[in-house]
């Protein structure tokens, strides 16, 4: 070949093997470089390890600082990653904030973490230092393991493990994930075949007056009725929020719950309201008012027959893309509680921005009553709040006599438990109602 062309082609292949290969933003290698690197080391008779590593809240610092500081955050992550293994090891940039690290050899877990977390929580780019968090998730391969994407897949798992958890900073796969895998794998296998087999059925707990002991309501909770075994909601419900079957087993449940009211309205003067869990994967969704007024229609049941219940992780402070929907909600007549209130991050702020009715504390504050004189403060002062806000209380998880006078005592509106009941089926559940007629 004559040399001009050959020099050109060289230059071709190793542009071409750049564009390939190479991550133009941290010249590490790219996601495909990791594959076929990870691919060559796996040959190697000995201990690895492989490592997933995201900075957290990536997008906010981009947002704050621009993305050129942060595709220099990203840069400067690389490079100090790359100073803490060895040559031998192999570090690249799978996607956005996302790096792998392969590790060939005996690795202190402990060790490398502390040194990671330690190097990249400041880096100095440009003119000033940056605070940094980074969530890592490791997974410690057997010898003979030769399929890269569930090594990948398995470091992701312990990655997402500790997602939410505070003051931990990296998550070691484990056997239980192995198992927890290939119980979701199953239960996500069976999940279509559930709701056309309706399998799932509606439980309801009485929600009872702490001044005058009437039935003021009940929440709907789902049960799945798999060939006589139940599965509790525990087990599904978080693999459907993954990916996102939720939406369509809120639907069914919304529908099968307005089937029942329609009902109880033909047999009772009086129903209590009833409560229904609503994700917020279905609360997001465009037309989820629209879908949802069109079932109430469909029964004859009026939105304020029921409540609808949200966790408090839902609504994230003062977000005014979900004050808006929870606005809609409102105007439309339905109830809107807060779930499990205690348990995750919002601010106080957010009782007073959003349009909710109802506050329900969860059990782990219910379950200190009698036992740690701080909680109990805070229940009262939650009560305090509330009061001032007129909102409803409803107290979650309540199993005891002692906890039901207290709650009396501070003037909890209702409560809800297995002191009063525990789910029912829908015919229990009339039943109960029936018995206590005069209470409603
Ligand atoms: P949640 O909304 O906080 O529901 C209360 C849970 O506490 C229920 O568990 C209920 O059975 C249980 N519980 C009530 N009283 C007591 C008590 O005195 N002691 C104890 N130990 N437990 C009590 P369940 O039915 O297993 O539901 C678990 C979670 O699954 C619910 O927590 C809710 O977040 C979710 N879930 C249930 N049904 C639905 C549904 O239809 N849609 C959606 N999106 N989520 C649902
Ligand atoms: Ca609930
Ligand atoms: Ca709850």
């Amino acid at each position: 070949m004559n040399r001009k062309f050959k020099n050109l082609t060289l230059i071709n292949k190793d542009k071409l093997y750049k564009l390939a290969y190479i991550d133009p933003i941290t010249n590490l290698g790219n996601y495909n470089a990791y594959l076929e690197r990870v691919k060559e080391k796996l040959e190697i008779n000995s201990k690895k390890t492989m490592i997933i590593l995201d900075i957290d809240k990536f997008k906010s610092f981009n947002k704050e600082y621009g993305h050129t500081k942060g595709n220099e955050l990203l840069k400067r992550v690389g490079e100090e990653i790359k100073h803490l293994i060895r040559k031998t090891d192999i570090v690249c940039r799978l996607a956005n904030d996302v790096f792998g690290i392969f590790l060939v050899g005996e690795v202190d877990v402990n060790n490398i973490t502390e040194r990671l977390n330690k190097n990249i929580s400041r880096i100095y780019i440009g003119d000033r230092w940056y605070n940094i968090r980074i969530s890592i998730g490791i997974y410690i391969c057997s010898k003979e393991e030769k399929n890269i994407q569930s090594m990948i897949d398995k470091a992701i798992m312990a990655h997402d493990s500790i997602k939410g958890k505070y003051n931990v900073t990296y998550g070691v796969f484990t056997e239980e994930f192995e198992q927890k895998m290939v119980k979701e794998n199953e239960i996500e296998s069976m999940m279509i075949e559930g709701i056309e087999n309706q399998e799932f059925e509606i439980y309801y707990q009485p929600q009872i007056s702490t001044k005058t002991e009437q039935i003021k309501g009940a929440e709907a909770l789902v049960r799945w009725n798999k060939d006589g075994k139940i599965i509790s909601p525990g087990e599904f419900i978080p693999v459907f929020e993954k990916n996102h079957f939720i939406i369509k087993l809120d639907q069914y449940i919304y529908e099968k719950v307005c089937i029942d009211i329609q009902e109880m309205k033909e047999i009772f003067k009086e129903i209590p309201k009833i409560s229904i869990n609503i994700s917020k994967e279905s609360l997001f969704e465009k037309d989820f008012l629209e879908k949802y007024i069109k079932i109430t229609n469909k029964y004859n049941v009026k939105p304020n027959d029921i409540e609808l219940e949200i966790t408090e992780r839902t609504t994230v402070n003062d977000d005014k893309y979900m004050k808006g929907i929870l606005e809609q909600v409102k105007e439309k007549g339905f109830g809107i509680a807060i779930d499990d209130f205690g348990t995750g991050y919002s601010s106080l702020i957010m009782l007073e921005v959003m349009p909710i009715d109802t506050l329900k504390i969860d059990k782990s504050f219910i379950d200190r009553i009698g036992i740690n004189n701080k909680e109990v403060n805070l229940i009262e002062i939650i009560m305090l709040i509330t009061k001032k806000l007129k909102l409803k209380t409803v107290a979650e998880g309540v199993e005891k006599s002692k906890q039901v006078e207290y709650l009396k005592k501070i003037n909890c509106d209702l409560i809800q438990g297995y002191f009063y009941s525990k789910p029912l089926d829908f015919e229990a559940f009339k039943n109960y109602i029936k018995e206590n007629k005069n209470k409603i």
